[in-house]
């Protein structure tokens, strides 16, 4: 549990020891890249991605060629068992709204474990940057501005740290994200061609059509999260397996290739080859 709720009576500070920029390569964290790097120094800035196991295969690579090239420094971290052996030793369910176990183990739990053993590095006042807008949902819109995180030492008995939580891009629009990554000059998230979302690669909460589209493309990426679906029998949405849009993949897959069949005779037909 990060998140504490409660308010920081005093506000903002330009005192931080360290700043730990949340990053996931989307736009939205490459927003509160942004933020941090026009209020500190990057020597005090730690860009941290969490390798969920389902993330792209691209993501780590992408990631330290961001921190490379901004000249912060990198922290990636993973979970040991990664999504797919969490869901099949450990929760024998798909997360859902109610139970959000992916991201409490594979990006809350590893960071919180994280920042507290490494509270020497960080210093004494710490401020974690995460980019969640407004308007993407009804939950996000609720979220406070600031906040104490949970990483928090209430008595010095142990050490002297206090860590706030701080969401620059509550009120942007996500037009204002690509531009701030523009000025930054990096590259947006391939995915945004095809994808409203920088998400892991088949998550639940993204449509079925966009999940197709990243199986259409990273068919032995996501095979082993339908084996998984099977042997569980607990389907990825309530309603909606990843078994049932493989097969829908294939389907369009085979009426691609029809469609193809059949415009190749057409031209076979209308253009007949010299000497047959
Ligand atoms: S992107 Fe989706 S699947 Fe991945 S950790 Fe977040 S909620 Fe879970």
């Amino acid at each position: 549990m990060a998140r504490t709720k409660i308010e920081v009576p005093e506000g903002l500070q330009s005192d931080y020891t360290s700043i730990i920029v949340s990053y996931s390569n989307g736009i939205d964290s490459t927003g509160a890249l942004y933020w941090a790097l026009k209020h500190f120094d990057r020597n005090k800035i730690y860009l941290l991605y969490c390798d969920t196991g389902f993330e792209y295969p691209e993501n780590i690579q992408m990631f330290y060629k961001t921190a490379k090239f901004i000249g912060v420094k990198p922290v990636l971290l993973q979970h040991p068992k990664g999504f797919l052996k969490l869901l099949l030793e450990e929760r024998f369910k798909w997360p859902d709204m109610k139970n959000r176990w992916c991201t409490a183990y594979l990006k809350t739990g590893i960071t919180d474990k994280w920042i507290r053993a490494n509270r020497q590095l960080l210093g004494k006042k710490c401020l974690f940057v995460t980019g969640e807008r407004r308007d993407e949902s009804r939950g996000r819109a609720k979220l406070p501005e600031l906040e104490y995180h949970s990483t928090t030492l209430k008595t010095k008995r142990v050490a002297d740290f206090t860590c706030h939580w701080y969401r620059p891009c509550l009120d942007y629009e996500k037009g204002k994200m690509f531009e701030q990554g523009k000025e930054l000059k990096l590259e947006p998230h391939f995915c945004y061609e095809y994808l409203g979302r920088c998400s892991c690669m088949a998550c639940m909460f993204m449509s079925n059509e966009h999940a197709i589209e990243n199986m259409k493309r990273y068919p032995e990426k996501i095979k082993p999260f339908i084996e998984a679906e099977i042997k569980l029998s607990h389907t990825w949405k309530k309603k909606v397996g990843l078994q049932e849009l493989w097969n829908q993949c294939l389907d369009i897959d085979d009426i691609e290739e029809k469609e193809k069949g059949i415009k190749e005779k057409e031209t076979t037909e209308t253009n007949p080859k010299k000497g047959d």
